[in-house]
C-alpha cells in the first residue's frame, strides 16, 4: 500500500532521529510534505537533507510557546495548510523517588505533557479552521504500568492520554482526530541509554520476545495520521509485542 497520506501536510516534533526519524520518514514515504521539528538544528537538517523532497528543517523546543507557535505557523506558510501533527518529541531523567530531584520531574513533564498540550493547541486552531485534520500523540506503555525510576515519566505519559481524550472531545465535531500511541520498549537512542541487565530483563518479559524498530510505531502513526482511522479519535494504540496487554 502506498500513497496513504498522498499530498498532506504533515509536522513531526522530535524528528531528528529515532521513532520521530521514522514517522517523518514513512510519512514522506506515502507522499506526505513533511516539517521536522527538533531541539538540534543541525541533526534535523541533516535528516530533512537525507530525506529529500518537500521536507523542512525547524529548530524548535517543544516547552517554548512562541517557537511551537512559530512551527506551525512556518510550516502552514510553506506547505499551505497543515494535516497531520505528531507530538513524539521527548527525553528521560529516570531516578528512583528517593534520588530524582524536582527539576527532573519539571524537565520530563514540561518537554512531554507542557509540549504535547502546545502542539495540540496550536496544530488544532489551524486544523479546526480548516475542518480537517489529525494529530498523534506519543504516550508510552510507562504511563499505563507506571515503571519504577519513571515517576515523572509515567506522569507524563499518563497525563497524555488524558489530555489527548479530552481535546479530542473538544475538536471531534470540527473534523479533527486526535489519538495516541503508546510504544512499548523500541530500539532508540533513548533505550540504549538504559542499563544492558535492565534492558534485556524488560525483553525477555515481552510476549513477542524481542523490542521493537521505531518503524513498527511510525506505522501505527501513520495508520492515525490517514483516512484509513477517519472513525477513530481519543483511541490510544499500543505498540508493544503484546507487553502490558
Ligand atoms: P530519542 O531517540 O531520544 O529522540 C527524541 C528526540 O526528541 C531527540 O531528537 C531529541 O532531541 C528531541 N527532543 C527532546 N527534547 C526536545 C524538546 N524540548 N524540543 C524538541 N525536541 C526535543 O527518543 P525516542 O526513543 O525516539 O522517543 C520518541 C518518543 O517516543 C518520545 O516521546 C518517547 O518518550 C516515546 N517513547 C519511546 C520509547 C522507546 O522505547 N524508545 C517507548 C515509549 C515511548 P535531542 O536529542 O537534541 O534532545
Amino acid at each position: 500500500m502506498s500513497g496513504l497520506v498522498e499530498g498532506k501536510a504533515a509536522i513531526v516534533t522530535g524528528a531528528g532521529q529515532g521513532i520521530g526519524l521514522a514517522i517523518a520518514t514513512v510519512l514522506r514515504e506515502h507522499g506526505a510534505k513533511v516539517a521536522l521539528v527538533d531541539l538540534d538544528g543541525d541533526r534535523v537538517k541533516q535528516a530533512a537533507a537525507d530525506l529529500g523532497g518537500d521536507v523542512l528543517a525547524l529548530t524548535c523546543d517543544v516547552t517554548d510557546e512562541q517557537a511551537v507557535d512559530r512551527v506551525v505557523r512556518e510550516a502552514v506558510e510553506e506547505f499551505g495548510g497543515l494535516d497531520v501533527h505528531v507530538n513524539n518529541a521527548g527525553i528521560t531523567r529516570d531516578a528512583s523517588l528517593r534520588k530524582m530531584s524536582a527539576d527532573d520531574f519539571d524537565e520530563v513533564v514540561n518537554v512531554h505533557l507542557r509540549g504535547t498540550w502546545l502542539g495540540v493547541r496550536a496544530a488544532s486552531a489551524v486544523m479546526r479552521d480548516a475542518g480537517h485534520g489529525s494529530i498523534v500523540n506519543i504516550s508510552s506503555l510507562s504511563g499505563k504500568s507506571g515503571n519504577p525510576g519513571q515517576t515523572n515519566y509515567s506522569a507524563a505519559k499518563a497525563g497524555i492520554v488524558g489530555l489527548t481524550k479530552a481535546a479530542a472531545k473538544e475538536v471531534a465535531h470540527k473534523g479533527v482526530r486526535i489519538n495516541a500511541v503508546q510504544p512499548g520498549l523500541i530500539r532508540t537512542a533513548m533505550t540504549e541509554a538504559m542499563p544492558p541487565d535492565v534492558f534485556a530483563e524488560r525483553e525477555a518479559a515481552i510476549p513477542m520476545k524481542r523490542a521493537g524498530e521505531p518503524a513498527e510505531v511510525a506505522g501505527a502513526v501513520l495508520f492515525l495520521a490517514s483516512e484509513l482511522s477517519s472513525y477513530m479519535t481519543g483511541a490510544v494504540l499500543e505498540v508493544g509485542g503484546g507487553r502490558l496487554m
